[in-house]
């Protein structure tokens, strides 16, 4: 975990209190941390919504692994499986017409991640009330 790549100071606070714990912040023993229901779960993956939003989102889900993956490779097809099973749930309940999945995988040099334990981030752009438009969303790797 690397609190230096995350951009909100308070973001950055509960990460570097985490982090002297020297644990995971997704691993299931530290999720205490994350404030938000878990809204729905398969065997190994469920999903929630992420406590710090990006700026521009309707919706900012996080599907998170509940095993400590760090690695791509380590992904198998029933992962994927379930993985699909909680983005159609979650397109059904909140009625999303479109959006972006996103996982950021490997070294934190590359990713900029603040937390290296695998996840899937579901965005959903927000309609802009004057221009009926999405507003941008930018996702950021590196
Ligand atoms: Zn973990």
């Amino acid at each position: 975990m690397n609190p230096g790549f995350t951009k909100s100071g308070k973001y950055k606070d509960v990460l570097k209190t985490i982090k002297k714990t020297g644990k995971c912040p997704f691993c299931k023993e530290n999720f205490k941390y994350h404030k938000k229901p878990t809204l729905f779960k398969k065997k190994n993956w469920f999903i929630t919504k992420s406590s710090w939003p990006y700026k521009n989102t309707q919706y900012h889900f996080l599907i998170i692994s509940e095993k400590h993956k760090e690695d791509f490779t380590q992904l198998n097809t029933s992962d994927f499986s379930e993985v699909s099973k909680l983005i159609k749930w979650a397109t059904e309940k909140y009625k999303i017409k479109g959006g972006a999945l996103a996982l950021r995988f490997g070294s934190a040099i590359y990713t900029g991640s603040t937390v290296n334990h695998l996840h899937f981030h579901l965005i959903v752009p927000e309609i802009n009330k004057n221009t009926k438009k999405t507003n941008t969303v930018h996702f950021a790797v590196g």
